[in-house]
């Protein structure tokens, strides 16, 4: 049997980062759900669908597909065969992706993907549902968050790094309006699981995630 390890927590929280370096060390695949719920979004986006609309939205998951793969470490993802890694991270997309998995057939879609991969490869995955709905049975299980001033900090950095022009204040805003529409929805919330490990990392280097959540890989394999 494969061994999962399942990463759920709220935008902003370093689940990617984190992650991926867990996935290095170990010489697992990486697998982002949430760049999957953005490549469909990314498709309603260019479709003109409205997010509010779900029987669209519904009938417009039957002409996608989402596929990754794996080069260096790096995850892609491709729309229809289009990759659309460098497309899918802007807010625009983030919101959008926010709006549109709260529907049944979005989730479904992209639940029977991740189960499928997981079944048969040793993985790391991140997202919002991963623990309580996607892989109940995952080896480990981490609930990673951290304050949302802490979460704005860190994305406000990045940006900036990336010398994108953006402000303190309304990335915070987004952050909790991300989380409202995550933790609130009717169909696999964000929460955390009964059996996951819970680490707050306002105040921890990325190292120390790290060490922390391979000290509890490494006891149950
Ligand atoms: O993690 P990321 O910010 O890329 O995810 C974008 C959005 O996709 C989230 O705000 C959430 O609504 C949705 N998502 C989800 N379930 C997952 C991963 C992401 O609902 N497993």
């Amino acid at each position: 049997m494969a061994f999962n390890i399942a990463i759920d927590g709220p935008a902003g929280a370093g689940k990617s980062t984190i992650a991926k370096q867990v996935a290095k060390e170990l010489s697992y695949i990486y697998v982002d759900t949430g760049a999957m719920y953005r490549a469909m979004a990314l498709f309603f986006l260019r479709e003109g669908i409205p997010p509010k609309d779900e029987a669209a939205i519904s009938a417009a998951c039957e002409q996608i597909q989402v596929t990754l793969s794996n080069e260096n470490g790096d995850q892609q993802v491709f729309l229809n065969g289009e990759n659309v890694n460098g497309l899918i991270r802007t807010e625009e997309v983030g919101n959008m992706a926010s709006a549109t998995s709260i529907y049944s057939k979005v989730r479904e879609k992209l639940t029977q993907l991740q189960r499928n991969m997981a079944c048969t490869t040793d993985l790391i995955m991140d997202g919002r549902d991963i623990g309580t709905c996607v892989l109940p049975h995952a080896q480990v299980k981490i609930y990673l968050t951290a304050s949302v001033e802490t979460r704005g900090k860190r994305r406000f950095l990045e940006l900036q790094e990336k010398g994108i022009d953006c402000n303190l204040e309304t990335i915070c805003e987004d952050i909790k309006q991300r989380d409202e529409q995550d933790m609130n929805r009717e169909i696999s919330p964000l929460k955390q699981a009964e059996d996951a490990v819970l680490i707050d990392s306002s105040s921890m280097t990325v190292e120390e995630v790290v060490d922390e959540i391979l000290q509890l890989a490494r006891k149950r394999m």
